[in-house]
């Protein structure tokens, strides 16, 4: 069994790449020229290391032929943090760990994604920064960029926020999804003429945001916001109310994917009714039916917040979905598969 993180096979030592163009984990074979074959197919086109392979423990690999130094995930990168400065290597390191789970997944989803070099005013490119004595560095996003605080990385800083905050989930993951939920706002919404529709499932997001902002952090979410909203940020802004349920939808797809890969179905001893059931033997990644999603992530998440529990852990999935949310997390769905 090889993971999507994996470089080298735990079992015997064999080197292995993951090809970005079919989407899959390979073995590797070094040639003597320098390149790498591989086996999975197609064969016979000759790959090289991402250039991020010994510095950022990137797996994946370019083709030899492209004239490319970077893999499709590293290729979004403007800026990086200061390696010389201790400790900024490993939280590197984290974020792209993330960021190449994000792109899988925008792959999966034959999203459309140009990089900066591509397209230098709108194309998607990622600043990770530290923070300066005078110059704080915030998370977020604007026209295709998107920077992220690398002191989320650290674990202990992050979760010291999640408590401030109040928020019952805060991953490096969960960042890279909502701020690239934004980027997609712009790109499948805006430039496609869907922001009427947009506007009758999230409101009008013509609205000030620098003043929502502040009210956000004056007053907090309004206290019902579990009956329409994903999460209490989600009420701040339309925006940030597309972005956080875009975020839930990469949540359940790749979750969903993961557990059909291992054969998982629900069948608790306790459920009289068939609600609790779920059947995950699809690919979430292509299926048109939205509810068929919904009907195995609702059981998927009792079950496995229930594992989580049992080992005194939080919940995998703190989050319980009201029926106005599902209907939000059905409009993303459809924006994704064009049908819109
Ligand atoms: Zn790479
Ligand atoms: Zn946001």
């Amino acid at each position: 069994m090889l993971h999507f993180e994996n470089s080298v096979c735990l079992r015997c030592g064999t080197r292995l790449g993951f090809l970005p163009d079919t989407l899959r984990l390979s073995a590797c074979d070094p040639q003597p020229d320098g390149t790498i074959a591989v086996t999975a197919a197609p064969q016979g086109s000759a790959w090289v290391a991402c250039g991020n392979a010994a510095s950022a423990g990137c797996n994946w690999l370019v083709r030899a032929d492209s004239g490319d130094s970077f893999c499709p995930a590293c290729e979004l990168n403007r800026t990086i943090p200061d390696l010389a400065v201790e400790g900024n290597e490993e939280r590197w390191r984290k974020m792209e760990e993330a960021k190449r789970r994000l792109i899988y997944a925008l792959k999966r989803l034959n999203l459309p994604l140009t990089s900066f070099q591509d397209d230098k005013e709108r194309g998607l490119a990622f600043d990770f920064l530290a923070d300066e004595p005078d110059a704080p560095v915030m998370t977020g996003h604007d026209d295709g960029l998107i920077t992220i605080n690398i002191s989320e990385a650290d674990s202990a800083e992050r979760e010291r926020r999640r408590v401030e905050l109040g928020e019952p989930y805060r991953t490096l993951l969960g960042h890279l999804r909502h701020e690239v939920g934004h980027y997609y706002w712009d790109v499948l919404v805006r430039d496609r003429n869907k922001i009427d529709a947009s506007r009758e499932i999230f409101g009008d997001e013509s609205a000030d945001y620098g003043e929502a902002l502040q009210r956000h952090y004056e007053n907090g979410a309004p206290p019902d916001w579990e009956n329409a909203y994903v999460s209490a940020y989600a009420t701040m802004h339309p925006w940030e109310d597309f972005a956080e349920t875009w975020t839930h939808y990469l949540h359940m797809v790749d979750t969903l994917d993961t557990a059909a890969s291992f054969g998982m179905e629900i069948d608790p001893h306790v459920a009289t009714t068939a609600e609790l059931n779920a059947e995950l033997a699809f690919d979430p990644y292509r299926e048109p039916d939205f509810k068929r999603l919904v009907d195995a992530w609702i059981p998927l998440t009792v079950a496995v917040n229930s594992l989580n529990r049992s080992m005194g852990q939080r919940d995998l999935y703190p989050f319980a979905l009201s029926t106005p949310a599902i209907n939000k997390l059905n409009f993303i769905h459809d924006l994704v598969r064009g049908a819109v």
